[in-house]
């Protein structure tokens, strides 16, 4: 394992800042949470232009076919300039994670109609699983698909989604997750199938977006499907296997939702730092204070800490895709811990810094209330709530038959 990173990544990583230093400076970051959804569409097309978005994507596919580990030093970039998680959320984890698996099974119809134009940035493309009766149990959807001749006929409901009036502003649609009753004697999982859905296909009804705590510049929206038509070539890969599917579009979207976070935590710490060096109690800067220096110090093993679990994980996910060397679920459990300290860390460094700054870290003058809050979501639930990342753990530390819920 070499992280010398190559002269094509460090091209990449320096022409991304750039990027995003004019394209998406912290002004127009509060100024993109202050106005709410839906996310400006200049940013996936830039991205796209640039190649990063779904940058995984083969390119025989049209994509840019970068490495795990390569598109993981995109999302920390964009990490750190977007440290609202929106754009990471929008563009990085679910266009980007999910893309690649839905370009993985898709039939070539739904590739030309949803993914070419997805990793130009011209539409978005999502993950459409969480229910009204739950998320984390993904092998228990209610929404239903049943065959009619050539075509599938999709209902249910589906809740908390990412991008929903994106996708309806620029075109696009969602991996769907249901049930399709096609192993009714098996456990449940193996009725699990997955479907590309449009948002303009008949039936497909939007609810109002919801009014989330952060992350202001994407929406989430419930749907519900009432009698979606959609043609046989828009099922994933096999019937009954869509849990399967779902569990490695996770692990792709989660990877890079842990390497957006090492980019926002960094941030937080330079800017964190730049700020205590500067601020003055009781007639010198507050830095020299070892209660705020050996916050500081902390935060910043843990960021190192983060880092190498990040890199060494995303080298993993290459070796299991090009080598066939780990097995998924040994990957998956990397991935798991990644995300689970991902969150948790980005969360406690946008805490500690606001601690830092008094009553301005508490007020919209600074950028790290912001970032406390978006970065919450994927601690409570956005791509598996910590605890489902925990289990993920447990069940490749202890084995199959300590999982707890069976
Ligand atoms: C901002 C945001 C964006 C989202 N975007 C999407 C999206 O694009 N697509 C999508 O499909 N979903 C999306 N979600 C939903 C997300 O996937 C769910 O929130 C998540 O899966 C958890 O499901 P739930 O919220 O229904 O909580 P529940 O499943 O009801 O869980 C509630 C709590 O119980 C805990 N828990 C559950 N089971 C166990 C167990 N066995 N052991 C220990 N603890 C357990 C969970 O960790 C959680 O803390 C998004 C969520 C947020 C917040």
């Amino acid at each position: 394992m070499d992280f010398t990173l190559t002269n094509e990544q460090e091209l990449i990583k320096e022409s991304l800042r750039e990027w995003c230093e004019r394209n998406i400076p912290m002004e127009r970051i509060r100024e993109m949470e202050t106005a709410g959804h839906p996310l400006p569409d200049d940013i996936p097309k830039g991205l796209g232009e640039l190649g990063v978005l779904m940058g995984t994507v083969p390119e025989e596919d049209g994509g840019s076919g970068l490495d795990w580990f390569t598109q993981a030093l995109v999302a920390e970039e964009i990490g750190y300039a977007d440290i609202s998680a929106a754009t990471v959320a929008a563009c990085m984890a679910v266009m980007t994670g999910w893309g690649y698996t839905i370009n993985k099974y898709a039939s070539d119809k739904v590739k030309k109609e949803a993914v070419v134009p997805a990793l130009k940035g011209q539409k978005f493309i999502g993950i459409a699983a969480t229910e009204p009766g739950g998320g984390s149990d993904v092998s228990s959807h209610k929404s239903t698909a049943k065959k009619d001749g050539d075509h599938w006929i999709l209902n249910g409901e589906k809740t908390f989604i990412s991008g929903v009036e994106e996708a309806r502003k620029w075109g696009g649609g969602y991996w769907v997750n249901v049930n399709t009753n096609n192993a009714p004697d098996g456990p449940p999982h193996k009725n699990m199938s997955a479907f590309y859905v449009p948002v303009d296909a008949e039936g497909f009804e939007p609810d109002e977006p919801y009014r989330d705590a952060g992350r202001l510049a994407l929406s989430t929206s419930g749907f519900r499907m009432e009698n979606v038509r959609v043609p046989e070539e828009n099922l994933f890969g096999e019937v009954g296997r869509g849990f399967y599917y779902t569990m490695e579009g996770f692990d792709n979207a989660r990877i890079l939702i842990a390497a957006g976070n090492v980019g926002t935590v960094q941030r937080i710490l330079d800017d964190g730092m730049e700020y205590i060096k500067e601020r003055e109690a009781f007639g010198r800067p507050i830095a020299k204070f070892e209660g705020i220096q050996f916050e500081l110090v902390e935060l910043y093993r843990e960021l190192e800490e983060l880092r190498l679990l990040v890199y060494k994980t995303a080298w993993m996910q290459d070796q299991r895709y090009q080598n066939n060397k780990f097995k998924p679920t040994e990957v998956a459990k990397w991935i798991s811990m990644c995300k689970w300290k991902g969150a948790e860390l980005a969360v406690k460094a946008a805490d500690r810094a606001m601690h830092w700054l008094g009553a301005a870290g508490y007020s919209d003058e600074y950028p790290f209330e912001m970032a406390w809050r978006g970065n919450m979501s994927y601690s409570v639930g956005a791509e598996g709530a910590k605890n489902i990342q925990k289990l993920v753990v447990g069940r490749e530390l202890l084995g199959k038959e300590y999982i707890p819920y069976k």
